[in-house]
């Protein structure tokens, strides 16, 4: 039984959260919501536990859809990072902000890039692609996030000073468009790169929040050195290009570990 504690940890988080949103904020919306969240997440680490190949691309499809289709395209909610500044900058700490607080700045101190490997839905599309183990080695452009970033703000805030009206509108559709257009890029570099994750690793503006956060994961990929043979089999699969063998903060790409376990499943002996 002691190999179930894990999801059963993430449910008790998620339905912590939950219910103290529904009571604070006296919403009902954010008992559902997270509470859907949570028992995706954890049916996702159960069935891992059980050695289901599928397991993190089912939450990926549970979670990701729900929050496209229905919390972005059915409740206008805007939960990309615009979404985030213009509900900042308005001061109302609703959707957006919680669902950033939660799972892109202040969750990854807990659980790291999680978010990235079970709920992401622009990598929920990406992750269908033919290059899962990245074909060619890593680029330095990590600094276009940096750029991708700045935009992101510089538009909300152009919104904001030249006091454009229906702003709302503009949002939802700013949402759309910029949905399509991370899939767009998101798929170009996947090819161009051979490597799925290549919009992860040097375009996506949110990587300015997790990767800083994970740093300081509480939950993170060990290796346990007294059985590891260094056979390179994990390293090989990572799609993230992470150093896993070595357990220091410092390792390479360490802040890019998006949890998907897939070294874990690799390693022959268990040292993981
Ligand atoms: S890096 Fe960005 S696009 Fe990639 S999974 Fe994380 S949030 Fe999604
Ligand atoms: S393969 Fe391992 S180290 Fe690489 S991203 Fe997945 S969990 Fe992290
Ligand atoms: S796959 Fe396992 S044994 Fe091989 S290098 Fe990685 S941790 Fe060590």
């Amino acid at each position: 039984m002691k190999k179930y504690i894990l999801p059963v940890v993430m449910l008790v988080i998620f339905e912590t959260v939950a219910v103290t949103l529904w009571l604070t904020k006296n919403n009902l919306f954010y008992l559902i919501n997270f509470s859907y969240i949570g028992m995706s997440v954890s049916l996702g680490m159960f069935l891992f536990v059980r050695k289901y190949k599928y397991a993190r691309r089912i939450v990926q499809l549970l979670v990701g859809s729900y929050m496209l289709i229905y919390l972005g395209l059915i409740c206008n909610e805007n939960m990309q990072i615009e979404g985030f500044w213009y509900y900042l900058f308005t001061g109302v700490f609703e959707a957006a902000t919680i669902h950033y607080a939660v799972a892109k700045i202040f969750g990854p101190l807990i659980f790291g890039r999680g978010w990235c490997g079970f709920a992401c839905w622009t990598a929920m599309v990406l992750d269908f692609l033919p290059y899962k183990i990245p074909k060619a080695p890593r680029k330095k452009i990590g600094w276009i996030r940096y750029i991708t970033f700045a935009l992101s703000v510089i538009f909300v805030a152009a919104l904001f000073l030249s006091h454009v009206g229906n702003i709302e509108k503009i949002m939802f559709w700013a949402f759309i468009i910029g949905n399509v257009l991370y899939y767009i890029v998101g798929i170009a570099l996947a090819f161009i790169f051979k490597d799925n994750r290549a919009f992860c690793k040097y375009v996506c503006p949110i990587t300015v929040f997790l990767k800083p956060m994970s740093y300081f994961s509480l939950f993170r990929i060990k290796c346990d050195k007294s059985k590891c043979v260094s056979c390179g089999k994990c390293e090989r699969v990572c799609p993230m290009n992470v150093k896993i063998t070595d357990n220091s903060r410092k390792r390479l790409n360490g802040t890019e570990c998006i949890l998907c376990m897939e070294c874990t499943r690799a390693c022959p002996k268990d040292a993981l």
